[in-house]
């Protein structure tokens, strides 16, 4: 009895001194781990400190100007974009209104880029293109309608889908920046923005009443068909 008391107690003595060294190991661990942790603190700090420099420095050395600027090349590349892909539209249209106002509007973007180059030379700057990633996107969409609809009983609706999606996405681009132009006291520039605005809302103007008026039910005139054949 006595042995096996003895015993126990050594046992439990060996399980201690085991569950204290286990437990001297953790707290080093812990250290070493709580030390890794200051120094990864740290340099997040500094990280997070350098970046914060580093856009301080950017909003001191970008104003309105610098973003009116990029606007326009941004926009010059959009025009000259639009002015390239629309022959492929004219030419997938059917109704002759829509292919009349298509080829007005392509007319009228000629002129834009030049309303865009006048801008320029008020700003004393060589025009100058920037890619822009959403006309790039809304054109790759617009090839893909194109190519899904082109020839169908709904291809001018989708044309005027696409079209619309073009002129509205101008919309919003010259009517910040007109509101720029105003701010900046560009008076000259903020003519010419408000020229192209009224260009871009006529023609949207114009693709909507068709759509409205006689393209749609038209389209959706195939839809019914196709339902009284099934
Ligand atoms: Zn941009
Ligand atoms: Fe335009
Ligand atoms: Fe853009
Ligand atoms: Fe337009």
């Amino acid at each position: 009895m006595a042995n096996e008391k003895k015993a126990a107690d050594e046992t439990s003595t060996k399980a201690k001194e085991k569950a204290s060294k286990s437990s001297k190991a953790a707290r080093g661990k812990a250290e070493k781990a709580s030390a890794e942790t200051r120094a990864k603190r740290s340099q997040t700090i500094a990280a997070k400190a350098a970046s914060a420099k580093a856009s301080k420095q950017a909003s001191e050395s970008k104003g309105l100007a610098d973003l009116f600027e990029h606007a326009l090349a941004d926009m010059y590349y959009a025009e000259k974009k639009i002015y390239k892909s629309l022959p492929k539209m004219i030419k997938a249209a059917n109704h002759p209104e829509l292919v009349e106002a298509l080829t007005q509007h392509r007319e009228e973007t000629a002129a834009q880029i030049e309303g865009l180059e006048a801008i320029f030379a008020l700003l004393g700057k060589r025009a100058k293109a920037e890619k822009c990633d959403a006309i790039d996107g809304i054109l790759e969409e617009s090839e893909s309608l194109l190519e899904d609809f082109g020839g169908t009983a709904a291809g001018d609706a989708a044309i005027i889908f696409s079209c619309q999606a073009v002129e509205h996405y101008e919309i919003t681009r010259y009517g910040s920046m007109s509101a720029f132009a105003d701010a900046l006291g560009l008076d000259e520039a903020k003519v010419h923005l408000e020229t192209i605005l009224d260009q871009e809302s006529a023609a949207d103007s114009k693709l909507s009443e068709l759509a409205e008026d006689t393209i749609n039910d038209a389209a959706a005139e195939y839809d019914e068909d196709e339902s009284e054949h099934a």
